[in-house]
């Protein structure tokens, strides 16, 4: 039996982020040598989630460090706004920065967003959109933009969805029943938020690590063995129907 893999990603990175909360979930990953998915606005105009202000450059250097031990730079939302009341094909949130909007008008937003990372020095290929909403239009703007991965859905297992590998976000906090996210054999994204981590969640975080050992990988170093994590078999496919019905999250 192989380990279960983890992705554990955090959303809402930009320069206005929390930076000591930021820093606090930094040096528990460090610890442990595991890297994230850091989910990063190109241009955050969400009040909201604005605590203040880095430079730009700082901001920068210090994802730069880390994507060089690593961490991979993903792509969150454009401007983290609410420009729909569209909860998308998932249905989670009545709130969509993309979801109910026209292809080219998503289009135009992903790739100036690619843009802004590209100028800061990152090539993102995995997004993840804003409230877990997005649509059809969406994912057909995500392939045009050059995205390869997706990450959020219902699913159990990846799948592939206009040739994007879609990767499932099923889990707020840590996991439990590791022997059976074992003998299921899937990727399992574990989502979190530095402005919201609290004390007992890094304890958690930190027993998690130091008990379990999990295998924690990033989306993008998954894409050279898509077609296999994809591949529809009947074991999946009687989990993922048998498991849909017990899903319930939160944004
Ligand atoms: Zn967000």
């Amino acid at each position: 039996m192989s380990p279960a893999r983890f992705i554990i990603r955090w959303d809402d990175i930009s320069p206005y982020q929390n930076y000591d909360q930021f820093h606090r979930l930094v040096a528990l990953f460090r610890k442990y040598q595991i890297p994230a998915v850091l989910g990063v606005i190109p241009d955050n105009q969400d009040a909201s989630i604005k605590f203040g202000k880095v430079d730009d450059s700082a901001f920068i250097a210090e994802l730069k460090d880390l994507e060089k031990l690593g961490w991979e730079i993903a792509m969150h939302g454009y401007r983290h706004l609410k420009r729909t009341e569209d909860g998308g094909l998932l249905a989670l949130n009545q709130a969509s920065e993309f979801a109910g909007r026209p292809f080219q008008d998503q289009l135009f937003d992903m790739t100036d967003g690619k843009k802004i990372l590209a100028r800061y020095g990152f090539d993102p290929v995995t997004f993840i959109p804003p409230w877990h909403s997005f649509d059809e239009a969406t994912i057909a703007a995500l392939s045009q933009a050059g995205f390869r991965a997706l990450s959020d859905g219902w699913s159990l297992y990846p799948r592939s969805i206009n040739g994007l590998m879609q990767l499932p976000v099923i889990f707020w906090s840590v996991p439990h029943r590791m022997r059976l996210l074992s003998w299921l054999d899937g990727v399992y994204t574990i989502c979190l938020h530095p402005q919201s981590t609290s004390t007992a969640d890094l304890a958690a975080l930190d027993r998690f690590f130091r008990d379990e050992n999990p295998t924690v990988v990033t989306a993008a170093s998954l894409l050279p063995e898509m077609a296999r994590l994809v591949r529809p078999t009947l074991k999946r496919r009687l989990l993922d129907r048998l498991c849909a019905k017990y899903y319930r999250r939160r944004g």
